[in-house]
């Protein structure tokens, strides 16, 4: 069966895919968003801390603000406490399913067509449009645009057929809803024995609730089924039987994020904080850069690869630096031992360092690759040299 035409056919209705749709709807193009859950927000797995600054960025109502952060306690393998605060607040918990569910209103405001229960199951360029191939509430379809974004998330498949890539490399989130005593500050917990290469987190959305979730190289269920028996032991949560949802997180990106008709955004282009795991705002700005590069394109009727290739030019400037420092810091975590990391802590404890980390201009919750460069130049002891070692070891290699 054959479906309707479209300048610009969207797959996948996350944060990435609502944001470019409402762009490229707001300047005049005929959009349509295939979305293969049966409505936005379903079933996500994802904390939904964001900078003020993205939040601003989305311009959105205030209503699917949770929290909003203005300090962080990090805790050491050996438990030790190092708090960061600051005057301003940096970053927000919006609540994921308000945000997605807002995204896809505000593209539908401006004529942006949803499908929902839609799964694409394949994308082929052509001279003159792009077919895409869906299973409509069961039955298949073919829908035809002028250019194609990829907005599904870390799902290799699609990018991989169509010949971009394949992204190799990356962490498994878990993440639990869990009724909290007593838990009203950010906290980060770091240690190879709680979240292998990566951390783990506590989060409060509420009075009595909060998110516990981790990052880890692998077996994240396993780990924060410990970490919540841990937490319960304490006496910190009511519960350690709650149900846990996990999902891959992407550390890299994809060689090539365009293609004829063609563009990727968010995870599914790597669109990621290494540090971190936070994808919301690389993915935002990825799909604003190619909202502005497919908007010029489609009026110039130029949409070859080589015209598209713009995009990744864009893109990566923008935060190519940011994602080499992040996996070279991200790299340089995993190989710590605990010992290494509680040296870390001593040295971020002494010294006034963290104040002056805060106040030295380098901060930002976003941007850490200012960060990591400072804490390296400001380290002379044994752990941090032993971190540029590994540096300059993997550099030359
Ligand atoms: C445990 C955990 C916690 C996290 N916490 C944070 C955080 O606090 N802050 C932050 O910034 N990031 C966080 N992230 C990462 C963040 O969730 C992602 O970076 C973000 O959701 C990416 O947005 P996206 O629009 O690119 O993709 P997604 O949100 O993954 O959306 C992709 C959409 O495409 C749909 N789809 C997939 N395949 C198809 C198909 N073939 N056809 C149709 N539809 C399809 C999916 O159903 C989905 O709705 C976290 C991740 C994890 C795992």
């Amino acid at each position: 069966m054959s479906g309707q035409s479209y300048d610009v056919i969207i797959v996948g209705a996350g944060p990435a895919g609502s944001y470019i749709a409402y762009e490229l709807a707001s300047s005049g193009h005929g959009v349509a968003v295939f979305e293969e859950k049966g409505a936005s927000g379903l079933n996500i797995c994802c904390t939904g801390i964001i900078s003020t600054e993205c939040f601003q960025s989305l311009d959105l109502g205030k209503d699917m603000i949770l929290t909003e952060v203005k300090s962080v306690k990090f805790y050491s393998p050996s438990g030790r406490c190092l708090k960061f605060q600051t005057d301003n607040v940096q970053a927000c918990v919006v609540d994921r399913l308000l945000l997605d569910k807002a995204l896809a209103s505000k593209a539908q405001a401006q004529g942006a067509q949803y499908f929902f229960s839609s799964p694409v199951i394949d994308i082929v360029p052509g001279k003159d449009s792009i077919q895409v191939e869906t299973s409509c509430s069961g039955a298949r379809e073919i829908f035809s645009a002028r250019a194609v974004v990829l907005a599904n998330g870390f799902t290799p498949k699609l990018p991989h057929k169509l010949g971009l890539g394949r992204i190799k490399r990356f962490l498994i989130g878990a993440q639990a809803e869990i009724e909290a005593k007593d838990i009203d500050e950010f906290e980060v917990y770091f240690g190879q024995g709680i979240a292998p290469g990566a951390f783990a987190w506590l989060v409060p959305i509420s009075a009595n609730k909060a998110y516990v979730g981790l990052l880890a190289t692998s077996q994240a269920k396993l780990y924060l089924q410990k970490f919540l028996d841990s937490l319960f032991s304490q006496g910190r949560i009511t519960s350690r039987d709650v149900e846990i949802r996990q999902r891959a997180v992407p550390i890299g990106t994809l060689t090539r994020s365009y293609g004829d008709r063609l563009l990727v955004i968010g995870d599914a282009a790597g669109q990621v904080k290494p540090t971190t795991g936070g994808g919301i705002y690389f993915g935002h700005l990825g799909a604003r850069i190619a909202a502005e590069v497919l908007d010029g394109a489609l009026s110039n009727d130029s949409l070859t690869a080589d015209q598209l290739s713009r995009y990744q030019k864009k893109w990566r400037a923008k935060m190519d630096r940011e994602l080499s420092h992040g996996y070279w810091a991200r790299w340089v975590y995993s190989k710590l031992s605990d010992r290494q990391i509680e040296g870390i802590f001593n040295i971020l404890n002494s010294d006034g360092m963290t104040e002056t980390l805060l106040n030295s201009g380098n901060f930002s919750f976003d941007w850490h690759s200012r960060l990591v460069s400072a804490i390296l130049r400001r380290s002379s002891a044994y752990p941090l040299l032993k971190i540029r070692h590994l540096i300059f070891r993997e550099a030359s290699l």
